[in-house]
């Protein structure tokens, strides 16, 4: 097993703790990429893995994802993730997670901590009794969903303009795949200014429902993908652009709410080679954790939805900057996010 400082995925992490509490059997490791623009933010993850080894790769990964957004995304936070290692049965109990709260506690606030899979509401709570360092609880921003929705709602519109030159979204076909709180939430805003659409869920009911009720289509899951149209927008599932699915696409641009849309990362240079507008996910499906933390930046909701509607501006700029320099827009937006915090 490589040292820490070897693993492809370790990107100069400022520092990652691993915790091993006999008494309550906690195994849990926090990475903070990093503090430069502030406390690193970003979720517990509560998972079953394979090994430490993965548990380890996992939350560096992440941990570094949460650094470019929150960077990206305008906010005075750094980067960070914690994942706490399930045994197989998935026990949670109230000892283990009071166990991780004096974790997180430990690190005096370099990390704060929110919901992520595998973690409820109620356990976010439970962790906030030992240690204050936890963004996110009830009352405290509520479901992410709806922001996000507006934040990818804009990001279509303004790949719309780009890659159409149009303002106007009468007629604009845009195809989504997954219509649950984002996905949803996108098509209600699409429908309101006229764009024509088609859905897609693996829950055909869901999407039927919503068709109708706004006067769209709806199609199978399995044909989304290779739909006639002018924007798919991806709100499912993550790792939906492949090599495969790339070059089967019929769209001018890929704008959605999905996060980690590339399987590989190369994907983004078949976009641009075939001509499909690329918009990074982590810029565009910024408005969640923009409400999560707001207690962070103690911003009203004004303030709230003036951050949520910059991303339309920073996806511009990241498409500007693709186009005359020829990187693609998930290059410029990852050079952008380690320009912000200082790498
Ligand atoms: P959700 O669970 O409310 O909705 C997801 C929908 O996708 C469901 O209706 C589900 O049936 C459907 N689905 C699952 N697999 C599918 C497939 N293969 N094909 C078609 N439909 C499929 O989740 P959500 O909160 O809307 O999140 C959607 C995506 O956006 C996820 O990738 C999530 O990580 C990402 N995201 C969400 C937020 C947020 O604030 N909720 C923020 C950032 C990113």
């Amino acid at each position: 097993m490589p040292a820490i400082w070897d693993l492809p995925d370790f990107d100069s992490h400022e520092a990652v703790h691993v915790f091993d509490d006999r008494a309550t059997g906690l195994k849990a490791v926090i990475a903070v990429h990093s503090n430069h623009l502030g406390p690193a933010a970003g979720g517990t993850r509560f998972w079953h893995y394979a090994d430490s080894q993965a548990a380890i790769t996992d939350a560096l990964r992440l941990s570094r994802g949460m650094s470019y957004k929150n960077a990206m995304a305008g906010l005075s936070a750094g980067g960070g993730k914690a994942v706490i290692l399930a045994n197989p049965q998935r026990a949670k109990p109230q000892e283990l997670l009071e166990a991780f709260a004096r974790a997180v506690d430990s690190l005096g606030g370099k990390y704060i901590t929110a919901q992520d899979v595998g973690i409820s509401e109620a356990d976010m709570v439970a962790v906030s009794k030992v240690t204050p360092h936890v963004a996110g609880l009830p009352g405290q921003g509520g479901d992410p969903g709806p922001y996000t929705a507006r934040g990818v709602f804009l990001g279509v519109k303004a790949a719309v303009k780009h890659a159409l030159g149009t303002d106007d979204l009468h007629g604009v076909h845009v195809a989504i795949q997954g219509v649950g709180s984002v996905g949803g939430g996108l098509a209600r805003y699409l429908a309101a200014e006229g764009a024509k659409l088609t859905l897609a869920d693996v829950d055909a009911q869901r999407a039927a429902d919503l068709a109708r009720e706004l006067g769209g289509q709806s199609v199978a899951a399995d044909a989304i993908m290779t739909l006639e149209a002018d924007v798919f927008s991806p709100c499912a599932l993550g790792a939906v652009l492949t090599e495969a699915s790339v070059a089967a696409l019929k769209v001018r641009a890929v704008a959605g709410g999905a996060n980690n849309q590339l399987a590989t990362g190369s994907e983004g240079r078949m976009l641009a080679d075939r001509g499909i507008l690329y918009a990074p996910d982590y810029v565009i499906n910024a408005g969640g954790i923009i409400n999560v933390l707001r207690q962070i930046e103690n911003a009203d909701d004004a303030e709230i939805n003036r951050r949520v509607d910059a991303i339309a501006g920073r996806l511009a700029a990241i498409w500007n900057e693709s186009d005359s320099t020829g990187n693609t827009p998930a290059e410029v937006a990852d050079n952008m996010a380690q320009k912000l915090i200082g790498r």
